[in-house]
C-alpha cells in the first residue's frame, strides 16, 4: 500500500513529531464525543454549561454536569489508542518509531477525560491537556489549581446527565471549596470553557511551529486553535496524517483535505497498524 510506505518513511525521518488528539481517541473507552452521533453537545446546550457566565449564574448546575462527566470517565478505561500514544511518550518505543527524532513526540490532547494520563507507565511523558482536565480543580478566589480525583461534590449533589429532570439545586456554601489555608473560595473544574483563553497556548504554539510531522487522531478539527495545527505544520513544509472514522471537508480515500495521509477507521486499530506496533507488545 503506497500510502503506508510513504507514511512509514516520514515517521523514520521526522525530527520533531507532534501528536494531536481529540474526542475520537476516547470513543472506544465509551466516552461520548463532542459533536458526533450521540455527541455530548448535541444533547446539552454548551452555552448553559461550559462557560464562565453559566458557572457564575448557577454553579451547582454546572457542577452537577461536570460531576456526571467525571464519574463516566472514572468508570472508563484507557483503550489501545491511549496505550500506543503512551508508549510513544517513552524514550524506548519513541526511538523505534521515530528513530531520527530529537525527543519523544510532543503530545497535545484536547480531551479532558484524563485517560491519556492514566495510560502512562513509569518514565513516559505526560501530554499537554490543552483544554484542561476534569480531574483538576481551580479556586475561583485564590487561583490555586490542583489534581482532584476525589469527588469534590460531597454535599448531596447528584451527578446527572439529564439536568432537566434530575437536577436539584445545592446551596452555594455546600459546593466544593478551596482547602488552601483559610481561602474557602468556590472551586471550579479546571477545564477551558467556551470564550476562555488556553493557558498552555504559547507553549503549544512553540511545539507546533517546530513540528515537521503531525499525527491528528480522532478530532473533527472544528475547534480552533487545534483545528489549525495541521495546516500550520503543512504550510511550513511539514506533513500531516489524519486518523479518523470519517473524512472531513475535501476528503478522499487517501487524503483528508488538509492531510498527506488519511487513515480511515477506528484509531485504536488503525494507529498501531500504521505505526507497525503489535497490540500484544503494548
Ligand atoms: P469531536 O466530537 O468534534 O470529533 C470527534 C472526532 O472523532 C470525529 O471526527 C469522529 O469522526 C472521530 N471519531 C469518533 N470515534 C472515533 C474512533 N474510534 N476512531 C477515530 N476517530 C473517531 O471532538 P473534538 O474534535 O475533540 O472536539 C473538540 C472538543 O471536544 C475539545 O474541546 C474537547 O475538549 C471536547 N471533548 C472532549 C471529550 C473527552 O475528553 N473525551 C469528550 C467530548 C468533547
Amino acid at each position: 500500500m503506497a500510502q503506508l510506505s510513504t507514511f512509514r518513511q516520514a515517521l523514520s525521518q521526522s525530527r520533531r513529531p507532534l501528536i494531536l488528539a481529540g474526542a475520537g481517541l476516547s470513543a472506544a473507552s465509551g466516552i461520548p464525543t463532542f459533536r458526533g452521533a450521540g455527541g455530548l453537545w448535541r444533547s446539552h446546550d454548551a452555552m448553559s454549561l461550559a462557560t464562565p457566565q453559566a458557572f457564575r449564574a448557577d454553579p451547582a448546575r454546572v457542577w452537577a454536569f461536570y460531576h456526571y462527566r467525571r464519574e463516566v470517565c472514572l468508570k472508563a478505561k484507557p483503550n489501545g489508542a491511549h496505550d500506543v500514544v503512551a508508549r510513544l511518550s517513552g524514550r524506548e518505543r519513541a526511538k523505534e518509531v521515530f528513530p531520527s527524532a530529537v525527543d519523544v513526540p510532543t503530545f497535545v490532547t484536547q480531551n479532558v477525560d484524563g485517560l491519556s494520563i492514566r495510560a502512562l507507565e513509569e518514565g513516559e511523558k505526560a501530554p499537554i491537556e490543552m483544554h484542561g482536565s476534569l480531574f483538576r480543580t481551580r479556586c475561583t478566589s485564590c487561583g490555586t489549581e490542583k489534581p482532584n480525583f476525589n469527588s469534590p461534590v460531597s454535599a448531596g449533589l447528584v451527578g446527572t446527565e439529564d439536568l432537566s429532570k434530575e437536577y436539584r439545586a445545592v446551596p452555594l456554601e455546600d459546593l466544593p471549596r478551596c482547602q488552601e489555608r483559610s481561602c474557602g473560595g468556590l472551586l471550579r473544574p479546571a477545564v477551558v470553557w467556551f470564550g476562555e483563553s488556553i493557558p498552555e497556548l504559547s507553549r503549544i504554539s512553540q511545539h507546533v511551529q517546530r513540528a515537521d510531522l503531525v499525527l491528528v487522531l480522532g478530532t473533527s478539527s472544528t475547534v480552533y486553535p487545534a483545528a489549525g495545527f495541521a495546516s500550520e505544520v503543512r504550510s511550513r513544509g511539514g506533513k500531516a496524517a489524519v486518523f479518523n472514522l470519517e473524512g472531513t471537508l475535501g476528503s478522499s480515500e487517501e487524503s483528508d483535505g488538509d492531510s498527506d495521509w488519511f487513515f480511515r477507521g477506528p484509531v485504536e486499530e488503525m494507529l498501531p497498524w500504521a505505526l507497525g506496533i503489535k497490540s500484544s507488545s503494548l
